[in-house]
């Protein structure tokens, strides 16, 4: 009873989502990816390691002998979220995205195709990018004290 008692008077640590929101780890590996086509050479190196093979590339060459990725999709739908592909892109072309809400009405719609892999609203993880975590909030931990102080504070904007 002695324990029951001392939750039943102490604050919620608990928050009312989806209304109210904590901030993920910087390091989150996200349900999505963020792609930068301007340093993707089309090695295709992450396709390559993917133990779920779901990353597809189609290049062609262009006249300097460089690869135009003509193709770059992503079936986050079968997607273990695993970073793998991240970790290994030797010019640090890819990231894995902080968004956790990615729920779609159809399969179809889980496919990452190059627009929405270079979506401006698509923000990077530190995952796999250490050099990315100073302009990264962060997260709000699930402690008595600070996680009242922090919603209060989101509440409070
Ligand atoms: S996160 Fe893992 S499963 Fe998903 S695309 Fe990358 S390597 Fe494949
Ligand atoms: S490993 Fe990196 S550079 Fe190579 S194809 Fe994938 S994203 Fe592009």
């Amino acid at each position: 009873m002695a324990l029951t008692f001392k939750h039943l008077f102490r604050k919620n640590i608990t928050t009312q989502y989806p209304e109210k929101r904590l901030q993920m780890s910087r390091r989150i590996r996200g349900q999505q990816f963020v792609w930068r086509s301007d340093l993707c050479t089309g090695c295709a190196t992450c396709a390559k390691s993917c133990p779920h093979g779901i990353i597809q590339i189609v290049t062609s060459k262009n006249g300097d002998n460089k690869y135009v990725m003509d193709k770059m999709e992503f079936d986050t739908g079968r997607c273990m979220f695993c970073g793998l592909c991240v970790e290994v892109c030797p010019f640090n072309a890819l990231y894995m995205g902080r968004s956790y809400e990615q729920a779609r009405y159809s399969r179809r719609l889980l496919w990452a195709d190059k627009e929405i892999l270079m979506s401006p609203d698509n923000e990077p993880s530190a995952y796999g990018h250490p050099e990315l975590e100073g302009q990264i909030p962060e997260q709000t931990l699930l402690v008595y004290g600070q996680i009242s102080k922090e919603m209060t504070a989101k509440d409070d904007n």
